[in-house]
């Protein structure tokens, strides 16, 4: 394919955007809501405390200021990755992963900073952390630093690859660890407990934690069960496992793009993240197309006509829905095509008039996945798709190398009427996510219009 020469595509001109619409300000509402909840959870114990007991010696409001701040972060950390439909989708699978990783750190800081100021404050204090000599509460204290230490060291090493399973475990073991040996230290230390106002704003973030916790791990009997209709094969290394849910039909139930964890035993642990390929318009029926990487996906394939599959979801914000866009710009890598295929279907099934950009990146030819299909969505969509190969043949006449500027100048040259307001939806491996940022910053995309989602760990 030709490339003219770079230039910005999305002039950030406001005035001329389209009206937004009810769901763009729900969805604009709901982050509003979620974000004031997250920040008063965060600093709200701290600022009752200050205004409760007024000037303090600074050492020690230090050493208690760290303490609360600390103990609400291990709260909002161990929220955030809890699947609360509505804090998921009006925040996103990413931003919600992201402030985990940054609040866990932080936690981990203020954890460093409070046993600096408590021994700062009362130099014999620092008998507390000899473990076998030390009271309760210090013991308590000493487990909940060793166990967040070594959290935080195994999270920046990362998963290596196939032992997913064995990580999470241990992830979610010492992050137990952590939480119950902090409550237990603020327990046994004996005065805020007592306090008359903070012993409620305690116990209240104890509950708010543990209620979260009972409709995570306790509603799992309440999730979706489905039924595999078929396997059906979509290259050597993908298929689509097609599933009917069961009982009766809700209607729609999910939005185009968001995911579902599928587990193959009712209350089995082992559970994965798999995108809803289907159209939102039919939620009898769901689709979920799978690269065979490891064991679980390999076990969807071998699944029979009939097998239950149990369904938890939808989650994520990895929408058009919400945003107010006269086109969309999708940008596929590999199986990353599976949000961006349930947002064409939907659309087909809208009678959606708007233009659709597709770009697929894969390795080779048998890797390009529904292409019979995005031939007949063409027919009924303004769809153009560019597809993109990393390892060509030499007989592709196609585009070739990564997704650069000229590239996707090229794909969006007939998309120059001014009112336009496009948005564009990522997809795929973590390093084509970022190329592809960068190349949209590049060409002056703002950031407001760019939505990704990394088939990556959660
Ligand atoms: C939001 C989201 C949507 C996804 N949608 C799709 C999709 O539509 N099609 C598709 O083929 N894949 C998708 N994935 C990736 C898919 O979840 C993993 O490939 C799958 O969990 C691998 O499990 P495994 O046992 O087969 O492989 P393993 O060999 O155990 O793992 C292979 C790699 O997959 C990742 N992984 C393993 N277990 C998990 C887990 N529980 N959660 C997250 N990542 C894990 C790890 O990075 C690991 O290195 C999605 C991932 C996310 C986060």
């Amino acid at each position: 394919m030709s490339r003219p020469a770079p230039h910005p595509v999305t002039a950030p001109v406001r005035r001329d955007d389209p009206p937004p619409t009810d769901a763009w300000l729900v969805h604009r509402r709901a982050r509003l809501v979620w974000g004031s909840v997250l920040v008063a959870v965060l600093v709200g114990p701290s600022v009752i405390w200050m205004l409760r007991t007024g000037p303090q010696p600074l050492l020690h409001q230090m050493s208690v200021l760290t303490g609360l701040l600390a103990l609400s972060a291990m709260v909002i950390v161990a929220v955030l990755p809890s699947r609360v439909r509505g804090l998921s989708g009006a925040l996103g699978l990413e931003t919600l992963l992201g402030l985990h990783r940054r609040l866990g750190l932080l936690a981990g800081a203020l954890v460093a900073l409070h046993l600096a100021f408590v021994v700062a404050d009362q130099p014999e204090r620092v008998g507390l952390l000899v473990p076998l000599a030390a009271p309760g509460r210090g013991q308590a204290a000493t487990a909940a630093t060793v166990a967040i230490g070594v959290l935080l060291a195994l999270a920046v090493r990362g998963v290596r690859s196939g032992t997913h399973e064995v990580w999470r475990w241990v992830h979610l073991s010492l992050a137990a660890l952590v939480v119950g040996a902090s409550a237990l230290h603020v327990f046994w230390l004996n005065n805020l407990v007592t306090d008359a106002v903070m012993g409620p704003v305690l116990t209240g973030l104890g509950l708010l934690l543990i209620a979260v916790l009972v409709l995570r791990w306790g509603a799992r009997a309440g999730a979706g069960e489905f039924r595999v209709h078929v396997v059906r094969p979509e290259s050597p290394t993908v298929s689509t496992l097609v599933l009917a849910r069961r009982g009766r039909h809700a209607g729609p139930w999910f939005r185009p793009g968001q995911f579902a964890w599928l587990r193959l035993e009712q209350m089995s642990v082992e559970e994965h993240p798999f995108t809803i390929a289907s159209s939102a318009a039919d939620g009898g029926r769901v689709e979920f197309t799978v690269r065979h990487t490891g064991d679980f996906a390999s076990r969807l394939r071998e699944l029979q006509r009939g097998d239950p599959v149990w369904v938890d979801g939808p989650y994520g914000s990895f929408t058009p829905d919400a945003v107010p866009s006269t086109g969309l710009v999708l940008i596929a890598g590999g199986v990353g095509i599976t949000p961006m295929m349930s947002m064409l279907r939907t659309a087909a099934d809208r009678g959606d008039r708007r233009p659709y950009r597709l770009v697929v990146h894969a390795r080779d030819r048998a890797d390009l996945l529904f292409r019979a299909e995005l031939a007949h969505l063409r027919t009924c969509l303004d769809l153009q798709v560019t597809e993109v190969l990393r390892r060509p043949a030499p007989n592709w006449g196609g585009a070739t190398g990564p997704i650069d500027t000229a590239l996707l100048a090229a794909v969006l040259t007939d998309l120059e009427e001014p009112a336009r307001r496009l948005d564009y939806f990522i997809c795929g491996r973590p390093q084509l996510v970022t190329d592809v940022l960068d190349t949209l910053g590049a060409l002056g995309v703002p950031d407001d219009r760019v939505h990704t989602e990394q088939f990556a760990q959660v």
